[in-house]
């Protein structure tokens, strides 16, 4: 498809665009003296406007009921996690046994950890990307120490080469082949959330297998952006936070994907809670841990249900738009801000020149662009911020910006590359 970097153009393709009721549905930040080009879908999703309604109605349970609230309630908090249970399934492309939402997202990465990296004789290692995110990356360091095993030995990253920005994915799965028998897990985020990079999760999964290692995924940046299909690729694990893409609140709720190969595991090793413990004989509160059937049976606490209808307000939207939907404007709409910023690029290369570092096809990415802005540092990023472009920046000299599909316009890719051409004049 050809693009123009006009506002005609953009609004043309915002009328034509499926998801354009959807913009109304989320509240715009307010603080900024101009309308804002909200682009960090990636890092907290904007709010739902009928967020408020689905708390309000368990709070109003709270005042009626009290403790009763578990089980008189209209959503009964007992269960409360299972109205969540499908939505979700539905946007990772798993079974409902396979998904619970619970807990963080690094708790949980934990969790899965725990029950999912076993070293074992001489298949101890973990391989994962270079330079993962903190938290993922304090996870697996703490969890080689826990099994008493050294770091520099035992978690074997895969960098970019020397010069480059992303990682090959034969780089990847020359490694996996390479550690072979010593490998017991890989886990990577399947977006990166510096460079925006999509792995091929199904590809990594089976080179996994292949040499007897599971494979997990962090998909903090994956989930409600990119198409999953986590049950179809046979990963073993997965984790993601809620409130990203998924818009589901500050430090909201987290959702846990286990194949269905593992539903029945009480030999797993596993941190229990007595929310993992099986349903109906939960409360007869005998000693000995008997895990549930599935993804629930790694659930530790009693749900923080007014994060979990936070969490509900926002997958029904999700429901009610679908991912389909939402992966085509995804691409299309991640194609037009590229095209904006090349063509700003282009005309002002005197200046200064962007490089988009996140890969251009579109089986490599997701909603997300990691623009290096050569010649230029915090400074244009600061004017951005000025200009009322709501972005993120990563030193060095790395700006991230990210269209969430079912909120942003083509307008707001128009209005970015104005501020983006103002900002550097
Ligand atoms: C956002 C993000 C996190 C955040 O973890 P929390 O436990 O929710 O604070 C962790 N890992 C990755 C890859 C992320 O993108």
């Amino acid at each position: 498809m050809s693009y123009q970097n006009t506002l005609e153009f953009a609004r043309e393709m915002d009328q034509q665009d499926p998801l354009k009721s959807f913009r109304e549905q989320f509240f715009f930040p307010t603080f900024h003296e101009k309308e804002v080009v909200y682009f960090t879908g990636n890092s907290l999703g904007l709010q739902p406007k009928t967020t408020a309604s689905y708390i309000q109605e368990e709070l109003d349970a709270w005042a009626k009921y009290g403790v009763e609230g578990h089980f008189l309630a209209k959503k009964p908090w007992f269960a409360y996690h299972e109205e969540l249970t499908q939505k979700t399934a539905n946007i990772v492309g798993a079974k409902p046994e396979e998904v619970v939402v619970m807990h963080s997202l690094t708790t949980n990465l934990h969790l899965m950890m725990v029950s999912f990296y076993r070293p074992e004789g001489k298949r101890t290692k973990i391989i994962c990307e270079a330079k993962a995110f903190p938290s993922d990356a304090y996870a697996l360091e703490s969890q080689v120490k826990f099994h008493g095993l050294d770091v520099n030995e035992h978690l074997v990253e895969v960098a970019p080469r020397e010069g480059e920005h992303l990682i090959r994915e034969e780089d990847v799965l020359a490694k996996i082949a390479e550690v072979g028998d010593e490998l017991a897990m890989v886990m990577i985020g399947g977006v990166n959330y510096y460079t925006g990079q999509l792995f091929d999760m199904e590809k990594i999964t089976a080179a996994g297998h292949a040499v007897g290692a599971t494979v997990g995924w962090d998909l903090a940046h994956a989930a409600g952006n990119i198409n999953l299909k986590l049950h179809d690729w046979g990963v073993d694990f997965a984790a993601w936070c809620g409130y990203k893409y998924l818009n589901s609140s500050p430090g909201g709720v987290s959702g846990v994907f286990v194949h269905e190969r593992h539903a029945d595991k009480p030999e797993l090793p596993r941190f229990a809670g007595w929310w993992g413990y099986d349903k109906d004989t939960r409360f007869q509160m005998e000693p000995g841990f008997k895990p549930m059937h599935g993804a629930e049976g790694w659930q530790l606490s009693n749900a923080p249900v007014l994060g979990m209808a936070a969490h509900l307000a926002s997958l029904d939207i999700f429901e009610a738009a679908g991912m389909d939907k939402i992966g085509e404007k995804r691409d299309k709409i991640t194609a037009f801000l590229e095209f904006v910023i090349q063509d700003i690029s282009t005309r002002n290369a005197d200046r200064c020149t962007f490089e988009i570092i996140t890969p251009s096809d579109k089986n490599y990415r997701g909603a997300q662009l990691s623009i290096l802005a050569h010649g230029q540092g915090k400074a244009l990023f600061d004017e951005l911020t000025k200009l009322g472009v709501i972005a993120d920046w990563r030193e060095p000299n790395v700006i991230r910006i990210a269209p969430a599909p079912l909120y942003n316009s083509y307008e707001d890719c128009f209005r970015f590359g104005e501020c983006l051409e103002n900002a550097i004049q």
